[in-house]
């Protein structure tokens, strides 16, 4: 099995000051857990945050990159730009970039191999909307949205990302997927990888905290989480981290 990765999603808070104390925070009190930390910052903050990481078990990874190696892209980065300021990891097609700003799922699979071309470990996040699960639709819109990376890349490239399962209707809502409903995905994820997907570490993210985050990871196919709003104060982090320990 994977070490387990604990990632935090600052998405589009805090200024460069806070994200300089959050991290030092994070390196301050960081033990050492049998759990990689990973923390994507803001991409302006990346350099900062890097500086800050020095040193400590703790990894960088960015929220969004383009599809492209370099070119007249205006106001987008590269993944080579992201590995250079210290990133080791990426998401690729979280939801809110799927929903807000139209990505499909061939971008997303364009993404995930740029990625994996330059040196950085994709995590691929995935999930259902509401309406999809109301409708029974759960796992046929997880397994394509998989299938989509698998034929661009390959099932071996695409067993050595990391896979986040984010129903949407869990994120930032306070609405967590019990244990039982992630593992069911999870499971089908795995299966989905079959052997070759063995050692992938399967995230599960969606209003995680350290109030819920036992029982979720006490679930045989969960090798960690992607969190949000939770991560962004560094003792309740710290505390997820170390229920995964
Ligand atoms: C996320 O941003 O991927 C996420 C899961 O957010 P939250 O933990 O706030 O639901």
């Amino acid at each position: 099995m994977a070490k387990p990765l604990i990632a935090g999603n600052w998405k589009m808070h805090g200024t460069a000051a806070e994200a300089v104390a959050l991290s030092r925070q994070l390196v301050e009190n960081e033990q050492s857990f049998c759990v990689q930390m990973a923390i994507f910052p803001p991409t302006l903050h990346l350099g900062l945050v890097a500086s800050e990481l020095s040193g400590s078990s703790i990894a960088l990874g960015a929220q969004n990159m383009s599809e492209y190696r370099s070119g007249a892209f205006t106001g987008e980065v590269s993944a080579d730009m992201l590995k250079e300021a210290g990133c080791g990891y990426i998401l690729v097609g979280h939801s809110e970039r799927r929903t807000l700003f139209g990505e499909v799922d061939s971008t997303v699979a364009d993404k995930f191999k740029a990625a994996q071309n330059s040196g950085l470990v994709p995590i691929l996040c995935v999930g259902e909307t509401l309406q999809q699960r109301q409708q029974g639709l759960t796992l046929e819109v997880v397994a394509e949205q998989i299938n989509v990376v698998k034929e661009k890349v390959g099932i071996e490239s695409l067993c050595h990302g990391v896979i986040a399962y984010e129903p949407v209707w869990a994120i930032g809502s306070g609405e967590v997927a019990s244990p039982e409903q992630a593992q069911l995905v999870h499971g089908a994820i795995r299966e989905l990888l079959g052997s070759s997907g063995i050692d992938t570490s399967l995230l599960y993210g969606g209003s995680v905290k350290a109030s819920n985050a036992v029982e979720l990871f006490a679930q045989r196919d969960i090798d960690g989480g992607l969190v949000g709003g939770a991560s962004l104060e560094a003792d309740e982090f710290l505390k997820i981290a170390q229920l995964m320990t």
